[in-house]
């Protein structure tokens, strides 16, 4: 069962980083490729429009030409046209003049046939065989087919392309990046949601963890009495009855049970009160007067044991918002607390008063103390400082655990101050301001 938590526990982690992974990575491979995407249907519009306007300033030379030279035109001197250089410069590969009725007048560059078999617009294609040294056989062109009209009138096409090769290089150096970034960003991701997993199991991790020492110890506690009471059981049952002996053990099991049945109460508050309380469970109380009846029955208590209780309240009444149930719970504990561990002809004082924006309910006592390692611990579940000592007082080591679930559950703190031999002093602080 050991072995088997860790597993658990970092199995589970493995999961989340595992799902964190897969769904992080998805949105950023999605995101890359629409970025990719984007980005290449963007450099090929800009390419496009640039291819465009070329054509546009070589079809208003030819216009010229055809104006100037009555229908001989040059599409050599076309590039530069009017001292405007071309946007492409030397990058177109070919330009083709065709007649209105599609019949090839003029070129440069690559040969073409004789006919136009194009329709108007853009293409991407592919030559079999280089054109130049810049143009390798297969390197992909734009080509783009234009109607040329002069005064409305269709004077012919023109047939121009150049080489993709600015885009391609541009989408090569982005794939490159995505390549490599993709996979460094998805081990970021990886590690980010291994720690991720960490961070989020550590507390379910915890919490398991102490629920399991929680239900080991609640079971040992009630293992003990029920040995307890078997043992009695059977002695009552021995032949031949012995009616002393079965009245001592019946009343034995009745002692153990009624002390079964405070833990079992205790196991079951403590499960049922965790988190704060809502406002419908708190009553405006006036604490001095509340806390009356457990004066009264304390100096009995006290008195029996042969110590001296006092008590010291403010003058003024201390309006204050609690659970007067849960409360009188918690004051009660370090009140028995105190009776329990403190010897014959000790002191114990009940005091209440006001600190800074907190009302606090101070019960100190002049008893055996707490050793200073095991102050940290008394608050949590079970923890005895001396098994033997709270045995023989009949504790089971809940009872501060439940104060300070209480107190909590006021949105306050307990705070405990001891010194071996010379007594301790537990203060219960609650919030003034947010209570009244
Ligand atoms: P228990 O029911 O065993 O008293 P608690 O949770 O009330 O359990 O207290 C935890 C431990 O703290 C006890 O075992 C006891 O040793 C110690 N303790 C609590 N209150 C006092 C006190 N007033 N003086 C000395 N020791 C105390």
């Amino acid at each position: 069962m050991k072995l088997l938590v860790p597993t658990l526990f970092s199995r589970s982690r493995r999961n989340l980083a595992r799902w964190f992974t897969l769904s992080m990575g998805s949105i950023l491979v999605i995101f890359a490729a629409i970025l990719y995407f984007l980005e290449a249907k963007d450099q090929l519009r800009a390419f496009d429009q640039e291819l465009y306007n070329t054509s546009r300033l070589m079809a208003a030379g030819v216009e010229d030409g055809l104006y100037q030279e009555q229908q001989r035109i040059s599409l050599e001197d076309v590039p530069i046209l009017g001292g405007e250089a071309l946007p492409f410069d030397n990058a177109i590969v070919y330009a083709r003049w065709y007649t209105p009725k599609k019949q090839l007048l003029e070129f440069f560059g690559v040969t073409p046939s004789e006919w136009l078999n194009n329709k108007p617009g853009f293409q991407t294609i592919e030559l079999s065989q280089g054109v130049s040294t810049t143009v390798r056989p297969n390197e992909p062109l734009r080509q783009l087919t234009l109607p040329v009209f002069q005064n409305g009138q269709l004077i012919g096409y023109l047939e121009i392309a150049a080489s993709l090769a600015p885009v391609e290089e541009t989408l090569w150096s982005l794939r490159l990046f995505l390549i490599v970034g993709v996979p460094i960003a998805l081990s970021a991701i990886a590690l980010t949601g291994w720690f991720l997993g960490g961070m989020a199991m550590q507390p379910i991790r915890q919490s398991y963890e102490q629920l399991q020492r929680f239900t080991a110890d609640a079971s040992h506690e009630l293992r003990t009495p029920l040995t307890a009471i078997r043992n009695n059981a059977q002695f009552g049952l021995l032949e031949p009855i012995d009616p002393c002996q079965q009245q001592s053990s019946l009343e034995n099991i009745d002692q153990i049970a009624e002390s079964m049945g405070m833990l079992v109460s205790d196991l079951l508050f403590l499960a049922r009160h965790e988190g704060q309380l809502k406002l419908e469970a708190l009553n405006l109380i006036n604490l001095v007067s509340w806390l009356q009846p457990l004066v009264e029955e304390y100096t009995y208590q006290a008195k029996t044991k042969n110590l001296q209780f006092t008590s010291e309240f403010p003058e003024q009444s201390v309006m204050l918002r609690i659970n007067p149930d849960l409360m009188r719970q918690a004051v009660t504990n370090l009140l028995s607390n105190a009776c329990r561990y403190t010897p014959s002809g000790g002191r114990i004082r009940l005091r209440v008063f006001l600190e800074s924006r907190w009302v606090v309910i101070e019960v100190q006592d002049s008893g055996i103390g707490i050793p200073e390692a095991d102050l940290p611990h008394i608050f949590e579940r079970f923890y005895r400082v001396d098994s033997v000592r709270s045995r023989s007082s009949g504790g089971f080591g809940l009872g501060l655990a439940i104060a300070q679930q209480i107190v909590q559950a006021h949105g306050g703190q307990i705070i405990a101050t001891s010194r071996l031999g010379e007594g301790s002093t537990f203060q219960i602080q609650l919030p003034f301001t947010s209570n009244t």
